[in-house]
């Protein structure tokens, strides 16, 4: 197996056309065509993950953290960091590839991650991504609508939700007149034909559109095909931000809190509190959310969970919801499970179960407490 189809993989999970637009997520350094030997996960890469990798002999580093986000000038190895660390993997022949914010907008990615890990039910995400779907509408006569729907069906259309071979089929008849060079599959050149169509159509993520389209018309039999792609306004059910779900049973703050505390082992956290009533529902999100308070609010939540969060967002919150900074690496590291468990389950399904997966045994958690 190559590194490649593990990344391929992972990418129907979490693909990076769902990333933030300016993220730089996918490959890092080194090579897809490589035999995956074994492999180690981390949030982020510095020396010390490094050395594990070589003595774990892993030849491929998954980081949650772009490796490389912003543009490298130079790979001076005498002076910097970055690029003696680049040298170092090339040298090992290691691949390092990267899953940021496409894992953080994945169903049972880093939020859902977290609501799992406070054992909340029913977790949906706290708001569905912006519109990034098409509308793929094509024309196509009557005995093949079946074979055009399943071939754009496995190039990713028609995903909804839990549902996929999504579609909507109306029955009609199309016309057209082919020129005297025209070479029609169906009736006459230069006479003009009636046939009976089906209006196929179906919801595609924007970074599928070519793969669709090339599915469908390498199997649509018409030699000119007659489709539509539309452009749509709304949300897309499959990705998002944040997670959302409910408490087996309420609680009030004291004990959420030490829930908390003890569900993401972690002894410090920021917090101010909310109305003072019973905790039930529950918002998180993992990394910087605290941008998504008013959503969580807005939704219901009683208690909102995320990171790095300013002061006045507290008094925003004071009174209204239990707010908790529980910390960046705190609220993504358990994110690294889902991931292990996820490439675990490939390549048991693949007979590739003597590959290893590891996590990183150390933390690169820069954040100390000071205690006096
Ligand atoms: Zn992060």
């Amino acid at each position: 197996m190559t590194i490649g189809d593990l990344t391929k993989y992972l990418e129907d999970w979490a693909p990076p056309g769902a990333a933030w637009e300016r993220d730089n997520v996918g490959l890092q350094v080194g090579s897809k065509a490589e035999r995956l030997k074994n492999i180690l996960l981390c949030l982020e890469l510095n020396e010390e993950v490094l050395k594990e990798a070589i003595h774990k002999k892993c030849n491929f580093i998954f980081t949650h953290h772009p490796f490389i986000f912003n543009p490298l000038k130079r790979l001076d190895t005498e002076k910097n960091l970055q690029a003696q660390l680049i040298e170092k993997l090339l040298k090992n022949n290691i691949t390092v590839y990267s899953a940021h914010t496409n894992l953080d907008f994945a169903k049972d990615g880093v939020s859902f991650e977290l609501a799992n890990s406070l054992k909340l039910k029913n977790i949906i995400f706290l708001e569905n991504q912006e519109s990034n779907q098409l509308k793929v509408v094509v024309f196509v006569p009557l005995d093949k609508a079946e074979d055009i729907a399943s071939a754009m069906f496995s190039a990713g259309a028609g995903k909804i939700g839990e549902y996929d071979s999504c579609s909507f089929r109306l029955s009609g008849e199309g016309t057209f007149r082919g020129s005297g060079k025209s070479d029609p599959t169906v009736g006459k050149k230069e006479q003009f034909e009636t046939v009976s169509e089906v209006r196929l159509e179906v919801l595609v993520d924007s970074w599928n559109l070519n793969k669709v389209l090339k599915a469908m018309l390498k199997v649509h039999p018409y030699e000119e095909p007659a489709y539509d792609v539309y452009s749509l306004k709304n949300k897309n059910v499959n990705y998002g931000a944040g997670a959302i779900g409910e408490l087996d049973s309420e609680m009030i703050e004291k004990d959420f809190l030490l829930h908390v505390s003890k569900s993401l082992k972690i002894k410090n956290f920021k917090y101010c509190s909310g109305k003072n009533k019973k905790i039930n529902k529950v918002a998180v999100c993992g990394g910087s959310g605290a941008d998504m308070l008013g959503i969580a609010i807005s939704r219901g939540a009683n208690a909102f969970i995320t990171a790095d969060v300013k002061y006045h967002a507290y008094h925003e919150a004071k009174g209204n919801i239990l707010f908790i900074d529980a910390g960046h690496y705190e609220t993504e590291i358990l994110s690294l499970s889902a991931v292990a468990s996820k490439i675990k389950t490939f390549l048991d399904r693949k007979l590739e179960s003597q590959i290893k997966v590891f996590k990183y045994s150390g933390t690169t958690n820069p954040v100390k407490f000071y205690k006096q």
